[in-house]
């Protein structure tokens, strides 16, 4: 048997024009395009990448993205400044503060700063309970990536065993909301898990967010289960790679994400979905 491969190029790709359709009758509505703003304070090299990769993805849909790049030695006063003004920019109806920020500043006080009907990352408090609440919100974008992709392998949710690995802020926590919220039945393991190999072994679903090459072997997967690989690391040949042990892994499982093309493409794409939502749930909350 080998799995299917969930082609995460191409569904980010199916997202991204449905997204410029939407700039298009928002444009049409109001008169003016969707803003993304992103702000990036220091000289990480890495970031420097991911967020010209936002601004360039945003203008590709028709929206407005915008870089703010801040100097390393920005004070956490500058920056807060900068996320006000942001606040109260019409045009502005996404903000993105780029992480990790520089030693010494407050990620949360700033991540707190944000107002939560432009926080695109979903990272605000008001936005966590909101998920965890099921209300409207702004949910993170790698989470709602996976939900997508997990929609068009068509696998089913409700009553499924899911297993989350890893249980950070960004990827893991609210992935389990999702999946909560979605009738699957979720359990999340994390580096004090023991057993982890049979925790595998019971899971329809299957979600690493670890950060560890290749550290769930094939042979954890329970046959014909969907597994989606949230890692990126680079193996020992320098190659880039999940979570999972993907050759072995393709054998068992029904369908499975690819590293890279698979659950990498979709943040940035669900990115520009969150900030078009946030624009016409901005201009909907002014004509109410
Ligand atoms: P993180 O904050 O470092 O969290 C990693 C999680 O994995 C933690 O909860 C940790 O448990 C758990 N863990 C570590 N070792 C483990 C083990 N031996 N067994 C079971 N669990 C273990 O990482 P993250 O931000 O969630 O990211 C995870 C991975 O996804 C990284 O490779 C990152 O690069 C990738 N990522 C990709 C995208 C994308 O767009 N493709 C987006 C975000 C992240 P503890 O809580 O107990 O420490």
């Amino acid at each position: 048997m080998t799995a299917r491969l969930i082609d995460g190029k191409a569904i980010a790709q199916q997202v991204r024009a449905e997204v410029a359709r939407g700039v298009k009758s928002f444009q049409e509505k109001y008169g003016r395009v969707p803003g993304l703003h992103v702000v990036l304070a220091g000289n990480d090299s890495g970031s420097a990448v991911y967020v010209r990769g936002k601004e360039k993805a945003a203008n590709e849909v028709g929206m407005l993205g915008k870089v703010h790049r801040l100097s390393e030695s920005v004070s956490a006063e500058e920056l807060l400044a900068l996320v006000h003004s942001l606040n109260v920019d019409p045009t502005v109806d996404g903000i993105l503060v780029q992480l990790p920020l520089p030693r010494g500043l407050p990620a949360q006080t700033i991540i707190e700063a944000v107002d939560p009907t432009k926080d695109v990352d979903g990272f605000h408090p008001l936005n966590v309970g909101s998920l965890w609440s099921a209300l409207p919100g702004l949910r993170p974008c790698t989470p709602i990536g996976c939900m997508r992709l997990l929609r068009e392998a068509g696998t089913p949710l409700e009553g499924a065993q899911a297993l989350v690995i890893g249980r950070s802020h960004m990827v893991g926590k609210p992935m389990s909301g999702l999946l909560l919220h979605a009738n699957a039945t979720v359990t999340v393991a994390h580096s004090k898990t023991n057993d982890l190999a049979e925790r595998c072994r019971e899971a329809d679903i299957v979600v690493a967010a670890i950060g560890r090459a290749k550290m769930i072997k094939g042979n954890w997967i329970k046959p014909g289960a969907t597994v989606i690989d949230v890692g990126m690391n680079r193996d020992e040949a320098g190659k880039l790679c999940g979570d999972v042990e993907f050759e072995t892994a393709l054998t068992v499982a029904d369908a499975i994400t690819p590293v890279p093309g698979g659950v990498g493409p979709m943040t940035i794409a669900m990115l520009l979905e969150n900030t078009l939502g946030a624009a016409n749930a901005r201009e909907r909350a002014k004509s109410a």
